[in-house]
């Protein structure tokens, strides 16, 4: 199994030291284990910054001290939001040799869209357009990650999901950047641990509609920021890779993508 989305003590939203989330991979008997900790710079009200000297030097020993056990992919999740800080977040990919990098989208217009604030004042379908035109926006100008993670997050903090044909145009727009610039889209299994049920990260018409228009490059991951999460569902990922037709996981090694046949 490969998990490549998950978090430590080095993220403002995780208490585990990132040894006991390493220890947690190898007892599980994972082949490869991305740590991808939060940079997420202008996160309104919330300390998303990184230790950055500790966080490297904490990978670099890690990944030599479990070298015969488990491979240690060194990540980061970046916090996409547009102006200044896609500046931000390309400076921090790039100051470090970093395997694999997970573009995120927690906020949108200064909004953290877990809260609120986001949705008040709008329809339910126009907060969905704001949303997903806001990534468009920013994907046209930020290209520094491999892999666009979870990327229906908005999902998560709704009532209803709007009809297909209020935001899909915009999707498919998206999913055109991401095809074209070589960017992958993630298997996100928190949705199940959030009780989301059928609502997949990514949906089930998203990740057929990436395959189809030719996305090849799909990682699969916990997103645990606890060790009891860690490798969460892994199996049920790989099977949703297999359901939308393709027979291969993505893995990478200093921002090179490599597949592993299913
Ligand atoms: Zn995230
Ligand atoms: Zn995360």
């Amino acid at each position: 199994m490969y998990d490549y989305h998950t978090h430590s003590f080095f993220s403002g939203d995780s208490k585990t030291p990132l040894e006991e989330m390493v220890a947690r991979a190898v007892s599980l008997g994972l082949v490869e284990y991305a740590v991808t900790d939060h940079f997420d710079p202008d996160y309104p009200d919330y300390p998303f910054t990184l230790s950055f000297p500790e966080y490297h030097a904490e990978l670099i020993r890690l990944e030599a001290l479990y070298r015969e056990k488990i491979r240690l992919v060194k990540g980061i999740e970046v916090g996409i939001q547009h102006g200044d800080t896609l500046k931000k977040c390309s400076a921090a990919v790039n100051a470090f040799p970093y395997d694999f990098v997970l573009g995120s989208f927690h906020c949108a217009e200064g909004f953290d869209i877990c809260r609120k604030d986001f949705f008040a004042g709008r329809s339910l379908e126009d907060a969905y357009i704001v949303f997903y035109s806001y990534m468009l926006d920013c994907l046209k100008k930020f290209k520094d990650y491999d892999v666009l993670s979870h990327f229906n997050v908005i999902d998560r903090y709704v009532d209803r999901i709007p009809d297909d044909e209020v935001y899909m145009d915009i999707v498919e727009k998206i999913i055109d950047i991401l095809v074209a610039d070589g960017k992958g889209i993630e298997i996100n299994t928190s949705s199940f641990r959030y009780g989301m049920g059928e609502r997949t990260l990514p949906s089930a018409a998203i990740l057929a509609r990436y395959v189809k228009m030719g996305g090849e490059i799909i990682t699969t991951g916990s997103d645990a920021h606890r060790a009891k999460d860690v490798g969460y569902m892994l199996d049920h990922a790989r099977e949703m890779i297999k359901a939308a037709g393709l027979n291969r996981i993505a893995s990478f090694k200093n921002r090179e993508v490599r597949f592993v046949a299913l």
